[in-house]
């Protein structure tokens, strides 16, 4: 990169170098909140060290919004911080964090470094080795951004431990909730009101967006030019990149979508990819949004009469429930579930993922959102998306990958644990209680594409039937161990047992032809 690729970024930050310094932070580049920074790091304003690392971002087709998000919330962070008074070094390059910390380690002796337990595996070991390398000049502390603590609970989590008994217990530590020690309303969770479809010329309000700045003018032009032949687009980059942004966006969700959250919670609506939903994990998963200020938002506005309880707990559950556990599981599984694959699967990955050309109308809808956005909410990702993939009986890692480049608020710690342990059962069932697959039926119940598909929802296989309709029966079969084992989807074999065997033959026929003729990524 040129210097005059990035001058406005240079000349709106006020840069140190280390020389004279004998303490620095790390910030990592999803650690980008300064009230989580150490208590001495707050007092003292030590040296920020910043690393803007290009070496993974070229190596895999990563969104490009995703890229345009990482480097310009980055940089603004920077620049925040500088103006608060703190020292900042900012470096550029393919280099890993663990190359930059060695060296500078190297040439300014007089110099120690901490920093705040990564999230993402690969680097935390990495910068573990530069801790072995410098025992008495790195000091590593916990990561700050999480509700849990890993120590208590990763042990029971191996062991199985589900999401909805954790959550129980965060609900009592935290007090979200709670009245006199029993949750409110007297339910824990209200997911069975949960469940609506939306109504049709339901009113969704606009989703509020951020103008970028002349900084992030700048990076979404070079990463459009750096990055060109990655995934997805630049075009209206409106996400925000500063937390006084972030916490704007937050406001509006609270006022005008939290109130039907629950209700449409699971719902899908063609043009429609945000619905209620907060569309906040981006600024959760670095740091410029903290968990417990959007809960503390949530209950207060339940306490006020604003939003009914059904949303609130389930806004709630999402974050101290699933968000915090997904992390734990990831903190317990590691590094032995990168490799799970629990029904073998081996297809490589179908191209629609890449393209959004598939008949389907579901999954080019749902793909196209994300081409566009980087965006799709949960029941996308994992009711069309992580179904099709499974059901197609493509390589679960493929799935992953898929996940891991294709979304703004992607990251190893999140997609690894949604993707092998949630959406394609790969751990064999360590996180799920059963597989993640259906027919058509649930996503004709919940969705409104399939009246404008070229399948017909109600055509079970042969020529014209939804994929989805045959794939289904043709997954229970096929893995009819799973779900005989599995009290939840048992029944599911024995009505697959009662189809006459021509039905059988026909569904099984039309699944090998579906699943052996799709174009699939080389
Ligand atoms: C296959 C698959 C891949 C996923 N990949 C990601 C990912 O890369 N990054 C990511 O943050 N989430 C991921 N999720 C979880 C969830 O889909 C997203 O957090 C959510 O869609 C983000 O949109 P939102 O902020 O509008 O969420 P909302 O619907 O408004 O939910 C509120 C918050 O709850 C949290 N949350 C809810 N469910 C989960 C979950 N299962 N895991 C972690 N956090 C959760 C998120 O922080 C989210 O912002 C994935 C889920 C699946 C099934
Ligand atoms: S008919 Fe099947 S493939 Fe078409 S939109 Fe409906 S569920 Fe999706």
């Amino acid at each position: 990169m040129t210097t005059t690729e990035r001058s406005v970024f240079d000349q709106s930050l006020k840069q140190s170098t280390p020389e004279g310094f004998e303490q620095a932070l790390l910030v990592i580049h999803d650690q980008l909140n300064s009230g989580l920074f150490p208590d001495d790091v707050i007092q003292n304003k030590p040296l920020l060290i910043f690393v803007e690392s290009y070496g993974q971002s070229r190596e895999h087709p990563y969104h490009k919004k995703k890229l345009v998000y990482q480097f310009a919330s980055q940089r603004h962070f920077a620049i925040e911080c500088a103006d608060a008074g703190y020292p900042v070094l900012y470096l550029t390059g393919d280099e890993h964090y663990n190359d930059r910390i060695g060296q500078l380690l190297r040439e300014y002796p007089d110099l120690s470094i901490t920093w705040m337990q990564p999230l993402e595996w690969d680097t935390r070991k990495r910068l573990e080795a530069v801790n072995a390398d410098y025992p008495d000049r790195t000091r590593v502390l916990a990561n700050p951004f999480f509700m849990a603590k890993p120590e208590e609970w990763t042990d029971k989590i191996r062991d199985g431990y589900r999401m909805e008994f954790f959550y129980r217990e965060m609900r009592k530590t935290t007090g979200y909730l709670m009245d006199e020690g029993r949750p409110a309303g007297g339910e824990w969770n209200y997911d069975k009101s949960n469940r609506e479809k939306l109504p049709e010329g339901h009113n969704v309000p606009e989703i509020a967006a951020c103008e970028p700045d002349d900084i992030t003018q700048e990076v979404i032009g070079w990463v459009a030019d750096s990055f060109a032949g990655h995934f997805g687009e630049t075009d209206g980059f409106n996400l925000a990149v500063t937390r006084s942004e972030a916490l704007q966006l937050a406001d509006s969700f609270f006022k005008e979508r939290l109130n039907e959250f629950g209700p449409y919670e699971d719902a899908m609506a063609r043009g429609k990819p945000t619905l209620f939903h907060s569309v906040l994990s981006v600024y959760m998963n670095n740091g410029l949004l903290l968990p417990g200020e959007l809960c503390d938002r949530a209950e207060a506005a339940y306490i006020e009469g604003q939003a009914p309880l059904n949303s609130v707990e389930g806004y709630i559950r999402q974050i101290i429930g699933w968000r915090e556990y997904i992390r734990l599981y990831y903190e317990a599984m590691m590094p032995d579930v990168r490799s799970a694959n629990a029904f073998g699967f081996s297809n490589k990955l179908p191209r629609f993922f890449w393209d959004a050309d598939t008949k389907m109308n579901c999954v080019s809808e749902a793909v196209g959102q994300v081409i566009r956005n980087g965006y799709s909410h949960h029941i996308q990702r994992l009711m069309i998306l992580s179904n099709i993939g499974n059901l197609t009986e493509t390589d679960p890692h493929a799935i992953f990958e898929w996940f891991l480049y294709a979304y703004v608020d992607a990251s190893e710690w999140v997609v690894l644990p949604n993707v092998l342990g949630m959406s394609t059962f790969a751990d064999g069932g360590v996180l799920a209680s059963k597989p993640y697959v259906s027919g058509g039926n649930y996503i004709n119940k919940m969705g409104d594409y399939c009246k404008d598909c070229s399948y017909s929802i109600s055509k079970k296989e042969g020529e014209g039937a939804c994929p989805f309709n045959y794939l289904y029966w043709n997954f229970v079969d096929k893995q009819r161990d799973a779900f005989k084992e599995n009290g939840r989807v048992s029944f599911m074999v024995n009505t697959w047992e009662k189809f006459d065997p021509a039905k059988k033959e026909a569904i099984s026929k039309s699944s090998d032809q579906f699943i052996n003729e799709l174009p699939r990524y080389q």
